[in-house]
């Protein structure tokens, strides 16, 4: 009977410290005691007291640290180098009697430090918001029923069940354990496991790591399986006592934000470099006065400094990280999605990630007969064929003793459950390991009663499944004997058996008999069939100690079971993408050779007649050269354990390879780790692999880690187009300068300082913030991976934007400058004096050269090699806005009269706008020109 809403816990017991008293029937109870103290039962609490138990205790969470303050947040963002720099800068306006630029410079540091501030608050909401996605979450008995629960509704009173690889979410009593080994470094630091077990203490101490009867939360299950009744949640819990300690991580900054902290200082640096220069050439050679020779130095360092540069590669990169969350991937760390963008070769296992890991069985291998069975998924509709002269008939099971045994044993050697997925739905779903769902989904379609079976041969002990042993054995009492019931890997079960049942006999396996099983799993295995092989031993009376090797040998063999699990159907397409994009796929598997070698064919992973399959032992056989040089070739990893996974992925590594593993339970645990992205399976997935990982599956398909690389190199090429972009109007803002220097002050400055200002943090800001939210470009994935050594800004980027765009936006500046002069009577009159209204509106042309060409750039930059007319106008509405602030900023600019004041800007004639704009569609017919000789090169190279 479920608990009554009577419990018998008082609040202090639980949410208090335990007295020592109370501490007794925890420690030494018995399962009964246990339950009776928490007020519990076997069946778990009834849903309205789990309810009211919550409200009464509070939800099972840890209380949040406290990290830095908002405001803290908000003032580093004045007080980094560059902010310094544009402080110092503004200052020497106002020493220099300018206090317009000055205020200028400082107002343009503060909306910049703002708009920051504003970036870094959304990228960590953004984060939060990722978390939920994932929620941790728990199995318990509630009312009778199993059912998963977030973990932060574990109340106490809760019977939670505990599974290999799980979390342990609040601290519980364990009344169940079978071969439970538990990992307590987060509490303790010794990392070794620790036994666990249901037996009562023999004296009454406090619960903690030591207690061989308690689970606590924070710490995982490293094996086994057991069940255990929630005492503490939340702070009460010895985690929560200690969390504040350890809940205060500091999130590294990733290699782009370090490498962007490093070309920010180059550049201002440079820019400074420069600016003194200009100082001493405008005072030495053109015989400026020092004070406007101080502001031409000014004009340099802040045309030159990227300004929202750092904000504006964190919020790419966070929102890189959100639309990899809408395609499934979701990234623990922002350093990943660089790193994705590199990735060379991907290792993925092939259950679950390549497969959709719902297995059906097809063909039955049963005293020396082949079987077919019916039916598709996990509705226990369809049946057992036989094959006869008269075409398929269902087998009676009642007359098949041999069938019977290996149905028996399906049903008995599972720890799987399956139910319809809602009371009356048609529709069925496993509890547990799909492959034991699927063998008692066959015991079902065999009409055999479970739960008779279960009651007449009660199971007296486990020996979990390993991948390392590769099977699983229960023992059971079968009247007045011990009967153990073996499933596994075929051949390495077969090598335990010595006796095949026969017509209900058992004979001596012959070596001719071997031959006809391997046959038959390999013929099974080719078509693609995972196979396991079934097997039963009757225990000797004085067999004692319940190890794997004294239990495991002397078999007598039963059958074997070939289940099919189809590939996810977008794998093959997900694998082409990857061999176009450069990027490699390698499977590591437990599996079959065989079976690895069809579903690898089948998706495409293997092309070659011949591909080499190495398995676990070979690996160990060979050293690391040999291994090195294995795998350039066509390569299959099957039969292999965690352990030679880890040394898989340090191979690759070795051999130059950007790696992402793939894994999901305990075990891959370090090679998750070691990869230079580990990806978790977020269904199937342990939560120790996921704690592991970098990055997290939804939906446990290998499809979306190809999506992940797509977005992680187009974040990458996004951030470099906003580089790009920036820098091409710096030339253009620095030329001017050139001119008025290299005239000796013939040429009046052409554009003021205000000016260049109002570019850099006015006109150019959206426009640069929209190429960071720009789609994947069509052939991202047509390119080889980037190495992880490249800079962000090379030399061929920079080309890009100082000596082309820049030297394109420099004549476009500059000729509108001489227009609107020569319309004036230049070269008879000369070049408007400086103030005069005639030099505001020449130096207005400049800045309007300039924004036109950046809103032609703004579209040039969206690719470097495609044309802008493939990639469609719409794909990227955020830089159609940008481009409509840009030309607004400019006609406030313009037009507006306090702008015009501050700005030193004057009303231009619609004809010199229309001057000026036309270098907006020049600048793309010129870059749609250089696009099209690169494609023409690009395609010229492809086919020779
Ligand atoms: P992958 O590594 O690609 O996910 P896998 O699921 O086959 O493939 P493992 O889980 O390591 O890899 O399993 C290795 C082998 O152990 C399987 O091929 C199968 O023969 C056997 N096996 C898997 N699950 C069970 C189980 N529940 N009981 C007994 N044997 C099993």
């Amino acid at each position: 009977m479920p608990a009554s809403g009577t419990s018998s816990i008082v609040d202090s017991e639980v949410v208090g410290p335990l007295p020592s008293y109370d501490n007794r029937p925890l420690a030494t109870g018995s399962a009964a005691e246990v339950y009776a103290t928490l007020g519990s039962c076997p069946d778990g609490l009834l849903h309205s007291e789990a309810a009211e138990r919550l409200k009464r205790f509070g939800a099972n969470t840890l209380a949040k640290s406290q990290g830095k303050s908002w405001l803290v947040k908000f003032a580093s963002n004045f007080t980094h180098l560059m902010a310094i720099l544009l402080w110092a800068a503004g200052l020497v306006g106002f020493l220099a009697h300018m206090p317009q630029l000055g205020v200028a410079i400082w107002l343009v540091n503060i909306v910049n430090g703002s708009f920051s501030f504003w970036q870094e608050y959304r990228a960590e909401k953004a984060a939060e918001a990722l978390k939920q996605l994932l929620p941790a979450r728990v199995t318990v008995r509630r009312q009778g029923e199993l059912r998963s629960v977030p973990a932060e509704e574990l109340v106490p009173g809760d019977v939670m069940l505990l599974e290999e690889g799980d979390r342990v979410s609040a601290d519980a009593r364990i009344v169940k354990a079978v071969e439970l080994r538990v990992n307590q470094s987060v509490l303790t630091g010794e990392s070794a496991p620790v036994e666990k077990d249901a037996r009562p203490a023999l004296y009454g101490s406090r619960p903690g790591p030591q207690s061989h009867n308690v689970v606590l939360a924070g710490t995982t299950v490293e094996c086994g399986h057991g069940e255990a009744v929630v005492f503490a949640t939340g702070m009460k819990t010895e985690f929560g006592k200690i969390a504040s300690l350890t809940q205060s991580v500091i999130e590294e900054p990733s290699p782009l934000q370090k490498e962007m902290g490093r070309v920010t200082r180059i550049i201002t640096a440079l820019s400074t470099g420069i600016g003194i220069a200009f100082f001493l050439l405008a005072v030495l050679v053109a015989q400026v006065d020092p004070g406007h020779g101080f502001v031409f130095a000014l004009g340099m360092i802040v045309a030159f400094v990227p300004e929202g540069m750092v904000p504006a590669v964190t919020l790419s990169l966070a929102m890189g990280v959100q639309r990899m969350a809408r395609r499934n991937a979701l990234v623990k760390r922002l350093s990943a999605v660089e790193t994705l963008g590199c990735t060379s070769v991907i290792l993925t296992d092939k259950t679950g990630t390549l497969t959709k890991n719902e297995m059906t069985v097809r063909e039955l291998w049963v005293a020396r007969r082949k079987l077919t069975v019916t039916g598709v998924g996990y509705a226990p509709e369809g049946a057992i064929l036989s094959q006869d002269a008269h075409g398929h008939a269902p087998v009676d099971l009642t007359t098949d003793s041999d069938l019977c045994e290996v149905l028996i044993a399906c049903v008995l050697c599972n720890n799987a459950r399956f139910s319809p997925t809602n009371p009356g739905a048609s529709q069925w779903r496993v509890l547990g390991d799909p492959t034991e769902g699927a063998l008692r989904v066959l015991a079902r379609k065999g009409r055999l009663d479970e739960d008779l079976i279960s009651q007449a041969f009660p199971r007296l002990r486990e020996l979990p499944f390993s991948p390392d042993r590769k099977r699983m054995t229960t023992v059971h009492q079968r009247r007045d004997t011990r009967v153990a019931f073996v499933k596994g890997a075929v051949r390495e079960t077969l090598l335990l058996c010595n006796r095949i049942r026969l017509g209900g006999n058992e004979v001596v396996l012959s070596e001719q008999m071997r031959q006809e099983i391997l046959t038959a799993n390999d013929e099974f295995a080719k078509s693609g069939l995972r196979v396991l092989a079934v097997a039963e031993r009757e225990l000797p009376a004085w067999l004692a100690g319940w190890l794997p090797e004294n239990i495991e040998c002397d078999l007598v063999f039963l059958g074997l079971v070939g289940m099919m699990d189809p590939p996810h159907p977008e794998v093959a397409e997900a694998v082409e993408k990857c061999q176009a994009a450069g990027i490699r796929v390698v499977m590591i598997t437990g599996d079959y050779g065989l079976t690895a070698e069809s579903i690898a064919r089948r998706v495409g992973i293997v092309r070659a007649a011949r591909a080499r399959i190495m398995t676990g032992d070979e690996l160990d056989s060979l050293d690391d050269s040999r291994l090195q040089a294995a795998l350039s070739e066509e390569i299959i990893f099957a039969r292999t354990t965690p352990a030679q996974k880890l040394r898989i992925v340090t191979a690759f590594q070795k051999a130059g390879y950007i790696v992402a593993v793939t894994g999901d339970g305990v075990n891959d645990a370090p090679a998750l780790r070691k990869a230079d992205i580990g990806v978790a399976m977020g269904g199937i997935g342990t939560d120790v692999a996921k704690e592991s990982a970098d990055m997290i599956l939804l939906d446990d398909n290998f499809a979306s880690i190809v999506n992940a690389v797509e977005e992680g190199r187009t974040v990458y090429a996004n951030i470099r187009r906003f580089a790009i972009y920036v820098f091409n109007s710096n030339m253009a803002e620095a030329v001017p300068f050139v001119a008025l220097l290299f005239s000796r002050g013939a040429i009046p400055l052409p554009l003021t300082l205000m000016q260049v200002l109002s570019v850099d943090l006015g006109t150019d800001m959206v426009p640069a913030i929209a190429l960071g939210a720009e789609p994947p470009e069509p052939g991202v994935m047509q390119r080889p991976p980037r190495s992880l050594k490249e800079p962000l800004l090379n030399w061929p980027v920079l080309a890009r934007a100082l000596l082309w765009y820049g030297a394109i936006e420099s004549i476009a500046a500059m000729s509108s400058y001489f227009y609107l002069n020569w319309q004036n009577g230049w070269p008879t009159i000369p070049l408007a004096a400086e103030g005069s209204v005639a030099y505001r509106m020449a130096t207005t042309m400049t800045l309007a050269g300039i924004v036109a060409t950046q809103v032609g750039a703004v579209l040039c930059c969206r690719s470097d090699h495609a044309s802008i007319f493939s990639l469609g106008l719409l794909t990227n509405r955020l830089v159609l806005l940008g481009i409509f602030v840009e030309v607004s900023l400019l006609g406030l600019l313009i037009y507006a009269p306090p702008l015009q004041s501050i700005f030193n800007t004057a009303p231009l004639a619609a004809s010199d706008l229309a001057f000026a704009f036309a270098w907006a569609p020049a600048i793309v017919v010129c870059d749609e020109l250089r696009k099209w000789c690169i494609r023409r090169r690009n395609g010229r190279l492809a086919r020779s």
